[in-house]
């Protein structure tokens, strides 16, 4: 009889567990929330220790070493930082999942931080030899309120995609704000690529989590987790946005979302205060 109360204790609290994920958040599935618990639960454990790892082993960088122990360090080095990466992107994706977020409503200029985003990733066309071009008809003056740094991390998602899978040709933004009605309006941007391409199967699962492209023609493996466009969908979803994907194989891809803003006035320090 101990066997069969140990066995009903158990379901008990099994049940009272998954009653208290259905109420953690009605957004998501609870399988998808408890999943996601999980995960956050182990990035987080791995994370410690992983930031003591980068760390010291950045510091052994700079040591006066050997050659070939000096190859080492920066193995290491270079492979903890890879990883943070990832445990870095579950965590982030988690926190979407559950629905444990918090969006900022803060005056910034559209203009301005795209432009930075775009003069960030420069470098990386330029490596690669493509073409980058940047087209904005948005006046710099103009600000809007919303969270400026989730903004950024969508639009350099899309740039790091698109000059990642491009090898000839270029990659376009082009961003616009379309007035809708009264102080509102609407956030286009746009991403051209010329690059590999996506196929129409799986254009289709390319936004969900750890979806990634196997492409025959470079051969080697992806670097990345396949969480990236799973974060973007996320983001711009959550701020009731929308974004999407048309692609032909060979031939290049367009990554395109909309997000809905508020102009506001011009910026004075005691508005960009209040609204934090
Ligand atoms: P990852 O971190 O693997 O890049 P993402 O979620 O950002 O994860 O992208 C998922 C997959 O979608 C990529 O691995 C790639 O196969 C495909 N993909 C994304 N952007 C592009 C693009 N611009 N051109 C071709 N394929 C793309």
């Amino acid at each position: 009889s101990g066997l069969l109360l140990f066995v009903f204790y158990t379901i008990y609290n099994l049940y009272k567990s998954e009653q208290a994920l259905i109420d953690y958040s009605n957004k998501t599935s609870m399988y998808a929330v408890s999943k996601s618990r999980f995960l956050a639960n182990m990035s987080h454990e791995i994370r410690t220790p992983l930031n003591s790892i980068v760390g010291f082993s950045e510091q052994l960088t700079k040591v006066n070493l050997e050659t070939e122990q000096q190859e080492q360090v920066n193995a290491i080095r270079n492979s903890s930082v890879m990883l943070l990466d990832v445990v870095n992107d579950i965590l982030d994706f988690s926190k979407y999942e559950t629905g444990k977020v918090a969006f900022e409503k803060i005056p910034f200029s559209p203009f301005v931080s795209i432009n930075d985003v775009f003069d960030s990733m420069k470098i990386l066309a330029e490596k690669k030899k493509i073409g980058f071009v940047l087209n904005m008809p948005i006046d710099k003056n103009i600000y809007i309120l919303g969270d400026v740094l989730r903004l950024k991390q969508v639009v350099m998602n899309l740039l790091s995609n698109a000059i990642k899978f491009t090898n000839v040709g270029s990659v376009t933004l082009h961003a616009e704000l379309i007035k809708t009605v009264e102080k509102n309006a609407q956030l286009k941007v746009r991403v051209v690529d010329t690059g590999l391409g996506i196929n129409e199967i799986d254009q289709k699962v390319i936004f969900d989590e750890f979806a990634q492209v196997y492409y025959a023609s470079t051969k080697e493996k992806q670097q990345g987790t396949g969480l990236g466009l799973a974060i973007c969908k996320k983001i711009v979803e959550f701020q009731g946005g929308t974004i999407s994907v048309t692609s032909e194989e060979g031939k290049g891809s367009t990554f395109s979302f909309e997000l809905p803003f508020e102009i506001t006035d011009k910026v004075k320090e005691d508005v960009v205060n209040r609204a934090v």
